[in-house]
């Protein structure tokens, strides 16, 4: 493993501490630091982090595929997306001296070279996957003993702030997802050279020199800060990711770790080449210098393995949100037509026909109720976010990973079991409205999360073998019989 060095964000820090930079001072609380130097915080945020001036070539750049690049001097305008990159500093005194050195692998659809960027004042902000535009005058030959020339094997290097024949630009605004994402050796229908599945790579196939795993996004934990054992800052992130086969975590350092806040759980899925491996017990994964991420690549492997990634979630979620817009709840409650079924009849309807959506009644009886052992553990209500599911109860928290504000529903655990005279339907296969929990609860969930232990015994005693008429409605894509009104009888 590479040692670790401080992060980019880490050398621009101004010297007040990173809480006060990023709060911006109210002004009733008057702070000594604000006072003094004349400045407002956005000026000193200014000259803090300057952004790269704007640009105008002044002469012809030919726009280039990286795998047309030639060495040797010559304008050339490059795009591709950042599939690793890593920091080197080199702090100096000298006022128009580099202070550090950003080492990216950046790949197109033809190839792939090292870009080296050197920067004095500007915070390039740089993550996995960024699409970018590089001008440039040179392009060389790696240096044979440098790490990144498998598969990279031309170099070139620019210092924007003080030559103004190259450049870089992020493409933030103009990136539409689609451009420069296709993997190296791609080839629609053909399996990629290397791939491999995370059981195979964990079991030995690390051992081959260009192997290759895709793996979706499971959840992501948070930043951590901590000081290492030589007194250097360090930081990581943990990302749990999986596909079909196994598990495994995934860990950034340093400047990687804002690559996460870009990606979705379920959702995200990373082609690694040549990741690290190390850790007995648990698979852990890191990126060596001479890994490439590309995150979100364009072929039909990743299609599948996000496909199955979100199979898996709505399977899995603790409280799959109800779906909005797929009953028509009011025109079914108006209806003199008004079907029972026993929960047999579903079973047998489901099975016969899955596509077929209805709408029904069923006559069913509360036989486990978990109000008071749910309150005890702090579970009344949850949601799930980062792929982590969250319990309280309240209705409203934050999310530890990305700081979002949440709303929290009410755990279908808190009704366990129902019955009728032909079978039994457990929490798990249900999916309730909120209006179907204020009827059977005769309280809404911000009642019910304020309500003291006395009131919730009294209504778990009460509700317990309480006959329900339930208007239930059926959806393949829901996947879940979802409760959509209830009457006590
Ligand atoms: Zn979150």
């Amino acid at each position: 493993m590479a040692p670790q060095i401080a992060s980019i964000q880490s050398f621009f820090q101004p010297e007040t501490p990173s809480a006060q930079k990023t709060q911006k001072p109210a002004p009733q609380h008057h702070r000594p630091s604000d006072t003094g130097d004349g400045f407002s915080s956005s000026e000193i945020e200014a000259a803090l982090h300057p952004a790269l001036h704007k640009w105008q070539p002044r002469t012809t750049y030919n726009e280039t595929d990286i795998g047309d690049l030639v060495p040797g001097p010559g304008c050339v305008a490059l795009m591709g997306r950042i599939v690793n990159f890593h920091h080197i500093a080199t702090p100096s005194k000298m006022p128009k001296a580099a202070q550090g050195c950003l080492k990216l692998t950046v790949k197109d659809d033809t190839g792939a070279c090292s870009v080296k960027l050197w920067y004095a004042k500007v915070d390039y902000n740089l993550r996995l996957g960024l699409l970018v535009s590089i001008w440039t005058t040179h392009v060389s030959n790696a240096e044979s003993s440098s790490l990144t020339v498998q598969d990279a094997s031309l170099v070139t290097s620019i210092f924007p702030e003080r030559d103004n024949s190259c450049y870089f630009l992020a493409q933030e605004q103009s990136d539409e997802g689609v451009m420069c994402k296709t993997p190296l050796g791609y080839r629609d229908g053909k399996q990629l050279d290397g791939l491999m599945t995370l059981k195979s790579f964990i079991e030995g196939g690390h051992e081959l020199a260009d192997g290759k795993i895709l793996v979706c996004v499971k959840s992501i934990g948070g930043r951590k800060k901590f000081v290492t054992k030589k007194g250097q800052e360090a930081e990581k992130v943990d990302v749990n990711v999986f596909d079909d086969t196994a598990d495994a975590k995934l860990t950034l350092w340093g400047p990687h770790c804002s690559s996460p806040a870009y990606w979705k759980t379920s959702y995200t899925v990373l082609l690694i080449t040549r990741p690290g491996l190390y850790g007995d017990g648990r698979p852990l994964l890191s990126l060596t210098n001479n890994t490439h991420v590309d995150v979100d690549p364009c072929m039909t492997d990743a299609y599948w393995l996000r496909g199955h990634a979100q199979r898996l979630t709505k399977r899995e979620h603790v409280n799959q949100p109800f779906p909005e817009g797929v009953f028509d709840v009011e025109e079914a409650a108006e209806s003199e037509l008004r079907i029972v079924f026993t929960l047999a009849d579903i079973d047998e309807f489901v099975r016969a026909a899955p596509a077929e959506r209805y709408v029904g009644y069923l006559s069913l009886t509360i036989v486990e109720l978990n109000i008071y052992s749910l309150y005890q553990r702090n579970m009344l209500l949850c949601t799930e976010c980062c792929g982590v599911p969250i319990f309280a109860n309240a209705v409203t928290t934050k999310c530890k990973q990305c700081e979002k504000d949440l709303v929290l529903r009410i755990n279908p655990r808190l009704v366990g079991l129902l019955i009728d005279e032909t079978g039994a339907i457990t929490c798990g296969k249900l999916v309730w409205s909120d209006d179907a929990w204020e009827q059977l609860l005769g309280r809404t969930a911000e009642d019910l999360a304020g309500s003291n232990l006395t009131l919730l015994k009294y209504l778990e005693n009460r509700l317990l073998f309480l006959k329900l008429a339930v208007m239930f409605g059926w959806s393949e894509d829901v996947g879940k019989l979802c409760i959509l009104r209830v009457t006590i009888v």
